[in-house]
């Protein structure tokens, strides 16, 4: 076992509830938006249909296909086009009030802060997430996960986004880690662990759906209480 010094973490689907905290934040502005009475009567349904529509943008955003600004505003119109409502405006406020609102909601993945607590006596731990700089930091002060992390690196602030390898090389030099003593943890086969193999480094998967996969990982995990068995 190669003796690591420092755990990179990716941030959301890996420590924090994306999914969770995602479903709560739209059901609020649901509400409030009363998305009932302009046609959307099923809330699920909605969140469904919003889900499959924010990770091909996610997809295409991660390739540079499209912009920030896009991706954001993108998602709802196009998911309120699903049930014929069309409202340019009101995809202009939703999305505001999206990106104000998720980042302030706190729930996590299981276990994850008893691992933290685990690991961060051992090793220095850091975060190198595709999310934006406004907003990853809200999430991570909101929901406790500050204390426990040296650097938390953007792909805003680096400049790149996983998994090209110069987002890994900047996140190194900034943890004066090198690749010998450093292992990445994240739930993206593409992003995090594809991205991190690709540039060298050793990588744990969190694959908590157990998706079955073709992919050459250096372990798999499908809860973060695992970890404790391998570092
Ligand atoms: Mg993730």
């Amino acid at each position: 076992m190669p003796a690591y010094k420092h755990i990179f973490f990716d941030l959301d689907r890996t420590l924090w509830d994306m999914d969770g905290n995602s479903y709560q934040t739209l059901c609020e502005l649901y509400e409030q938006h009363d998305l009932k009475s302009k046609g959307l009567n099923d809330c699920n349904e909605f969140i469904c249909r919003y889900k499959v529509i924010n990770d091909q943008l996610w997809l295409d955003y991660s390739r540079d296909l499209v912009s920030r600004d896009v991706l954001r505003k993108e998602r709802f119109t196009r998911a309120f086009k699903e049930f014929n409502l069309t409202d340019d405006e009101l995809a202009t406020t939703f999305s505001n009030d999206y990106v104000s609102h998720a980042p302030l909601k706190n729930k996590l993945m299981p276990d994850t802060m008893e691992v933290l607590d685990y690991l961060s006596g051992k090793y220095e731990l850091h975060i190198i997430t595709n999310g934006f700089e406004e907003v990853q930091h809200v999430k991570i002060e909101k929901s406790n996960l500050k204390k426990y992390f040296k650097n938390v690196i953007t792909s805003d602030l680096a400049g790149f986004k996983k998994p090209d390898p110069r987002i890994f090389d900047f996140s190194l030099k900034a943890a004066e880690a090198n690749l010998h003593n450093s292992i990445m943890i994240g739930d993206s086969l593409d992003a995090d662990i594809a991205g991190a193999r690709n540039y060298g480094m050793a990588q744990i998967y969190f694959n908590p759906e157990r998706t079955s996969h073709t992919e050459k990982v250096t372990h798999e995990i499908s809860s973060l209480k695992e970890l404790q068995n391998i570092l």
